[in-house]
């Protein structure tokens, strides 16, 4: 996370921009990667930088879970996952350990 935020300081400095207003994050689906952690952790480490107050917009990627009483395997983004067929207690096998920037909109200085 901390290195995201680097990298949309750079582009933007890059870029010329004086400030970020909106940051479009993609990310992948697991048990200890909640909305309000990276929400959190977001305005924390963008303070006193060009992103402090930018909009966070997430999509979540797809985690894969199997059910363990049917063995049916299933999609899912929440971290939490029943099994569509049976309603049963799923086991996560697998989740994309990523997180990328989608895009970024910001200001540029008046000409
Ligand atoms: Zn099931």
């Amino acid at each position: 996370m901390q290195g995201i935020v680097h990298t949309i300081l750079a582009s933007a400095q890059q870029a010329g921009a004086v400030r970020v207003t909106n940051v479009q994050l993609e990310l992948g689906v697991s048990g200890h990667f909640t909305e309000e952690a990276v929400r959190q952790y977001f305005q924390i480490l963008t303070e006193h930088t060009a992103i402090e107050g930018a909009t966070l917009t997430l999509s979540w990627l797809p985690a894969a879970y199997q059910c363990l009483s049917c063995q049916r395997r299933f999609e899912s983004t929440s971290s939490a996952a029943t099994c569509p067929q049976c309603g049963d207690v799923a086991l996560e096998i697998s989740h994309q350990d990523e997180c990328s920037i989608r895009a970024i909109d910001v200001v540029l200085p008046d000409q």
